[in-house]
């Protein structure tokens, strides 16, 4: 049985050589990210461009996603590149006007003039995903005076949130605004929006790109207290979740966080949309060739959750084993997907569909649950079809065949969905099933005998008319 948990990684320097790139990809990256928080537009072309050779060399299809940097709030960088050491009781100023590069044990930068005006006394400032803690003892124009509750190393550019949220920068920067620019001439099937608060944030990010020439679909990092409240109209909003675990543990508390991953999955899945578990899956793989058992525990209850995709972020970016840690990653999906084999579940609903296309896709999987069957062969042209089918838990693998590359790319991420490029326009309308079939028993993925559904349109290579379905046997040849 092919993995249907789908593995997001991000490329860094570990991963800017080619035998590396084309090793990460053999090892099963689906998808590879880039966080546009760090490096240029130039090297983030050159990774789209390493990858996507990579890929094709190894005839695989693999996803892009660009990761916008959001609202973050960073501090800005020490003279020492090493950072400096804070211990508990330091006090330390965090101060707008001071020289973004010139930070020292006493005070730092920051990359967001207002922040000053927005924290006030007893605030909780957390930094670097909460490693380090400060309370804010007063604010006196541009600096903030903190005293720090929980030292540590702290180094350039480090994350800055607030406990409970609420800070008020908008969702997109004018950095995001010149990172779309950059995304609509690169070929990028997910953007990221970080810190969505709401749907009319996901809106405006989808206008921009649909202006800049971007068909991307947008992902929204649930990462701020705000989206928690908001989940439903930000589901509906957005392509795709993300349960962007490092910041939304800071702002809710990270005690929190396995209750609220399973709600946000659960949500996403029940209203059709696939959903990223990211953040520290395999954070001491970074350094060391195996993980901790709570890493594979917590990788295995995400994939038990029902998540469509899991994240590595620094473990392939700038880790020491970014080709070991997917291949780690990869064995843990296997065997935790095998330990618990879905019983195919259709829930029983009075859900009336306002499409054609849905009614087909749920029939298919009604079929399915009372058939032996072997796969189910979804020929698509936009992606629908094979995206509500894995909205079902069940194991039956679920082909996507399309002529369009960038549905092939996007589909990467659905759990339990495969690509296969496959140009119906091609054939005879009444040999197209037939021929389908002929080419995954020519690939390898069944074999001659095997029992799938088949769903497609009349009429063919049209966005939403998939309103057939047949059970048919594989053959290697038309007859
Ligand atoms: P980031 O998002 O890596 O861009 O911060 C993920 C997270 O916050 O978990
Ligand atoms: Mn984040």
């Amino acid at each position: 049985m092919p993995r249907r948990t789908k593995i997001i990684t991000t490329l860094g320097p570990a991963t800017d050589q080619y035998d590396k790139m084309y090793a990460l990809i053999e090892a099963g990256a689906n998808i590879m990210r880039i966080n546009l928080s760090h490096g240029s537009h130039d090297e983030h072309r050159k990774r789209i461009e390493l990858a996507m050779s990579c890929a094709k060399e190894l005839n695989k299809t693999i996803g892009i996603l660009l990761d916008l940097q959001g609202p973050k709030i960073r501090i800005a960088k020490f003279q020492n590149p090493e950072g400096i050491l804070l211990k508990d009781g330091d006090t330390f100023f965090l101060d707008a006007n001071c020289d973004k590069h010139a930070g020292n044990q006493t005070e730092v930068g920051l990359d967001y003039p207002e922040l000053p005006q927005e924290v006030s006394a007893g605030d909780q400032l957390l930094l670097d995903d909460g490693r380090i803690v400060m309370s804010v003892v007063g604010v006196k124009g541009s600096r903030i005076e903190c005293r720090v509750d929980n030292g540590g190393r702290l180094t350039n550019n480090k994350g800055l949130n607030r406990k409970g949220g609420g800070l008020s920068a908008p969702s997109l920067t004018e950095k995001d605004i010149n990172d779309i620019d950059f995304i609509a001439t690169q070929p990028v099937d997910y953007v990221a929006l970080s810190f969505p608060r709401e749907a009319a944030d996901i809106h405006e990010a989808r206008r921009l790109l649909r202006q800049a020439g971007s068909q991307a679909q947008i992902v929204a990092k649930i990462e701020r207290a705000e989206a928690i409240t908001n989940i439903d109209e930000l589901i509906d909003a957005a392509d795709a979740l993300m349960v962007a675990r490092g910041d939304l543990g800071v702002e809710i508390g990270f005690a929190e966080l396995p209750g609220v991953q399973k709600h946000i999955i659960n949500r996403a899945r029940e209203r059709d949309k696939p959903v990223i578990t990211a953040t520290q899956m395999m954070e001491s793989m970074i350094h060391n060739s195996i993980p901790t058992r709570a890493e594979v525990s917590d990788a295995a209850n995400a994939i038990l959750d029902g998540t469509d995709a899991v994240m590595l972020s620094a473990e392939t970016a700038t880790g020491d084993y970014p080709v070991k840690v997917v291949s780690t990653l990869n064995e843990i999906c296997l065997a935790a997907e095998r330990h618990r084999a879905p019983r195919l579940m259709v829930p029983e609903t009075n859900e009336k569909y306002d499409r054609h296309d849905k009614a087909i896709a749920m029939a298919a999987m009604t079929i399915a649950s009372h058939v032996p069957i072997k796969a189910i062969v979804a020929l698509t042209e936009s992606g629908s079809t094979p995206l509500w089918m894995s909205r079902i838990r069940s194991g039956i693998p679920i082909y996507a065949l399309s002529r369009d590359p960038s549905t092939c790319r996007r589909v990467t991420l659905y759990r339990g969905v495969y690509p296969v490029e496959f140009d119906l326009t091609l054939h005879k309308i009444w040999e197209i099933s037939r021929q389908a079939l002929a080419l995954l028993v020519k690939q390898g993925i069944l074999q001659e005998g095997d029992k799938v559904i088949v769903t497609k349109g009349d009429v063919l290579g049209v966005v939403g008319h998939t309103n057939a379905l047949k059970i048919l046997t594989a053959q290697a040849k038309l007859d």
